[in-house]
């Protein structure tokens, strides 16, 4: 009989069987990758339970783009745009440079990092310190402009320093090139249509460059139309002016986006910027989702279409985004105001 302490005899052979193997692999499966690109994408649904009580019998459904590795839903364009460039040879010998500090600055230096492709970022000198020391870490060169001219300033001396040194650098320009939102068409919105295993009904998503709603829009109406349930794509755009796009309807039309395509687009909510900061406070509160403001704008657009579909009578299952971490915007920046998403 074994003794107090000896628990060896007592131990059941470590082999597990066929059947809880397969358990197993359906319940844990540890990622194992190749190199940390192979981390973009396939980023977790979760659904928000507390936010879904304000829309009885719709659900509520957030696409975790924070979870990709360098912390925003940009790493999946600035991946499939700098391998495309790669592929067409444009970027041989050449650094890729951009004018942004935001996401679309530190997705480009982690995916540049990972892939050996030099990056040259110009932004305003005023920017705050931990945008300079993220993106500098990723070995990024910084070029400051005017801290006076804002964001402007900066896509204007980027578009300089491309025109006197073609061959020095590739300009990728997110806002027409059809990697940005062929990433999503590929990846989100394949992913959105799996993970509610095609029951999703409505996707509401902001607009920044409009790859994500472009993308994800044209896929997931593809996928709905194939099967007759058709999905319905909403663009949100802030309604003050003072962030994003500032508004499509304000902007004449040489400043609209290569990429957009008003065709994809069923509906445009416009969305108060305090909304979309107190919908951000009310995740991180009540769902445990510490996420970015344009994320707050997100949900709050996507509670808005709960609503009316709740106040109908009708269900719904309606998808949005989860852009970027709260933590990413603890500093004030000077230049938000003119910050594009
Ligand atoms: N939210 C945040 C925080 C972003 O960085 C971006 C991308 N610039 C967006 C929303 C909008 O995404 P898109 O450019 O795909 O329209």
């Amino acid at each position: 009989s074994a003794k107090l302490g000896d628990i060896r005899p007592r131990l059941a052979p470590l082999t597990p069987t066929a059947v809880e193997q397969l358990a197993l692999d359906a319940l844990v499966r540890p990622k194992r990758v190749d190199r940390i690109t192979d981390l973009i994408g396939n980023t977790p649904l979760v659904r928000l339970h507390h936010i879904e009580r304000d829309c009885p019998g719709v659900e509520l459904w957030a696409k975790c783009e924070f979870a990709n590795p360098a912390g925003s839903v940009k790493d999946r364009p600035a991946l499939r745009m700098m391998q495309d460039a790669l592929s067409r040879g444009v970027l041989a010998g050449k650094r890729l440079i951009d004018s942004t500090s935001g996401n679309t600055g530190i997705a480009y230096s982690m995916v540049g990092a990972a892939l050996g492709v030099p990056v040259t970022l110009v932004m305003p000198e005023n920017v705050s310190e931990p945008r300079k020391q993220v993106t500098s870490a990723y070995g990024t060169e910084l070029i400051y402009s005017d801290p006076m001219e804002g964001s402007d300033g900066a896509i204007v001396l980027a578009r300089e320093l491309v025109a006197k040194h073609p061959d020095r650098y590739y300009y990728p320009n997110q806002y027409a090139n059809p990697s940005n939102p062929l990433a999503h068409y590929h990846g989100t919105g394949v992913e959105i249509w799996k993970q509610t295993q095609g029951r999703v009904t409505h996707f509401v998503t902001g607009i920044g460059t409009s790859g994500t709603v472009m993308g994800t829009s044209r896929r997931l109406r593809e996928l709905g139309e194939a099967v007759r349930r058709p999905v319905k794509c909403i663009a949100m755009q802030p309604d003050d002016g003072m962030h994003g796009l500032e508004g499509l309807k304000h902007l004449p039309s040489s400043l609209v986006p290569g990429i957009y395509d008003p065709s994809v687009i069923d509906d445009t909510i416009w969305m108060p910027t305090d909304e979309g900061w107190d919908m951000a406070d009310r995740l991180a509160e009540r769902e445990g989702l510490f996420v970015g403001h344009s994320s707050g704008a997100n949900v709050a657009a996507a509670l808005r279409v709960g609503r009316e579909l709740a106040e109908a009578g009708q269900s719904g299952v309606v998808v949005t985004v989860l852009c970027d971490r709260g933590d990413r915007y603890f500093v004030p920046l000077q230049w938000e105001k003119h910050y594009v998403w």
